[in-house]
């Protein structure tokens, strides 16, 4: 199995030369060169599997000869052993035909973590075997950092630095990223957005020199190798829900699209998935895109589902990778427009993307509405990612295929959004109940390359 850029004139690379890289050199994202096909026969007998099992065989023909069959099933166990739930990604029903996918049993209390447990295993394994040391860097808006520093944290082949933008993260999702103790665990707070952070992210990876010097490694969503183990959990619902007999529609809380990008995937591959429904907070890019065609960059609103504050959204890139029929020079054409404050995405590549996904927009007020009524209604209580996702869920659905909204964190990990719509401060599992206890570390950085560079090669020699 090959990767190729998106935007074509970057090296053709591995399974394993893709994960290591991240980004690739001519600022495009890897994509498989083709996608592999499960038959319905495939899918039937995943029927009773594990997830682990599942992970295995959905995950398998995109790794080539990168990892052996033993060594590959080893890691999967290794990353999910840490999950807080049998099921790791359990199914609860919120109505007739309307089911919650619970993504929130990790380490860090967020999806992200599925990806990010494994990527670490790889990592791992893979420069252990190489002999090689690398600086992971990684841009955050809240959770995606936490999940990295977790799957990190004290691995000797590695050094793992964070971005996130100072004083926009929850303190739960700060504190998840300044209380490791272990030397190879760099958090820094950047002056900015998450938009800053990102961009200063690439602008890292464009700096070729500096990338090679300090060996840039990159494990943000952008990552092909996290896209991938967000493939698993796709079809784990939808098998469990009746695939490939019945067809299953999802809804997902989005922000960089890396997630539901995810389900195009699983449906690429023959997944019997009806609908992708990508739903959006205030920061509405990606619904205004899907709307009228148009993506256009605004400034960011700071919203109570934070991790989905973005207005560049970077995987989208991939979407319209194959939208534009695989064209690599389209793509960077418009990547260019978009540094400009956007693009118009032609009328069928439009229609190729209105194939696949729907899109919904959910207001603050809506959201917390929503949190109140499913507790209500369930007993379930939502983080509010979650609640945008099943607001837009509730408006779109059709009765006739089962909708699955995946819960992308934990109630807990949003406190007060929580007791704005519940009057009801959601309790940290027991095994992070000393978090606000822990002594924090952090150091801030102007949101500024140079600085940046400079302080990380610091951080790096000690
Ligand atoms: C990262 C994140 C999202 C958005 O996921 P994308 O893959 O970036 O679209 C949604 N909810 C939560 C809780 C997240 O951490």
């Amino acid at each position: 199995m090959r990767y190729i850029s998106t935007r074509g004139q970057a090296p053709v690379l591995s399974f394993e030369d893709a994960m290591l890289s991240g980004l690739a050199r001519d600022g495009g994202l890897y994509v498989p060169e083709t996608i592999p096909q499960f038959s319905a026969e495939d899918i039937r007998a995943l029927h009773g599997l594990s997830y682990e099992e599942t992970a295995f065989r959905v995950m398998r023909p995109f790794t080539g000869d990168s990892f052996t069959d033993e060594t590959f099933g080893d890691l999967i166990s290794r990353a999910y052993a840490g999950f807080g739930h049998a099921a790791r990604a359990p199914l609860k029903q919120l109505a007739p035909g309307h089911f919650l996918l619970e993504l929130f049993h990790g380490p860090t209390l967020a999806f992200k973590d599925f990806a990010m447990q494994l990527i670490g295993q790889l990592f791992q394994e893979a420069l252990t075997r190489r002999g090689e040391r690398v600086t992971i860097v990684g841009a955050t808006s809240g959770d995606t950092g936490s999940a990295a520093i977790e799957a990190f944290r004290g691995l000797d082949a590695v050094d793992v630095v964070i971005l996130f933008p100072h004083g926009r993260v929850s303190e739960v999702q700060r504190r998840q990223m300044t209380t490791p103790v272990e030397a190879n665990v760099h958090a820094l707070a950047l002056e900015g957005h998450f938009d800053d952070c990102q961009a200063r992210l690439k602008d890292m990876f464009n700096d070729f020199a500096f990338r090679d010097e300090v060996r840039l490694a990159g494990v943000n969503s952008i990552n092909w190798a996290r896209v991938l183990a967000q493939v698993v959990y796709y079809f784990s619902a939808a098998v469990s829900l009746g695939a490939p007999e019945r067809r299953v529609s999802f809804t997902v809380p989005t922000g960089n699209f890396g997630d539901i990008f995810a389900g195009y995937i699983a449906k690429r591959m023959g997944l019997p998935i009806d609908r992708l429904v990508v739903a959006t907070n205030q920061n509405d890019i990606l619904h205004r895109c899907l709307t009228s065609g148009g993506y256009v960059t605004s400034e960011v609103h700071p919203s109570i589902s934070p991790s989905m504050d973005i207005q560049v959204s970077s995987n989208f890139e991939r979407a319209l990778f194959d939208a534009y029929d695989r064209d690599g020079a389209a793509v960077a054409q418009l990547m260019t427009e978009l540094k400009s404050g956007g693009f118009h995405v032609s009328q069928g590549a439009l229609q190729a993307l209105r194939e696949v996904f729907d899109s919904g927009r959910t207001s603050e007020d809506d959201t917390l509405a929503t949190i109140t009524r499913t507790l209500t209604q369930t007993g379930e209580l939502l983080c509010p990612h979650s609640a945008v996702g099943v607001a837009v869920a509730e408006a779109q659905r059709d009765p006739a295929v089962p909708m699955v909204t995946l819960a992308t964190a934990h109630p807990a990990k949003f406190p007060d959004a929580v007791e704005r719509a519940t009057g009801h401060r959601p309790a940290l599992p027991e095994r992070m109940a000393d978090l606000f206890d822990r002594p924090e570390r952090v150091t801030p950085v102007a949101n500024d390359l140079a600085a940046l560079e400079t302080l990380i090669r610091e951080r790096i020699a000690q």
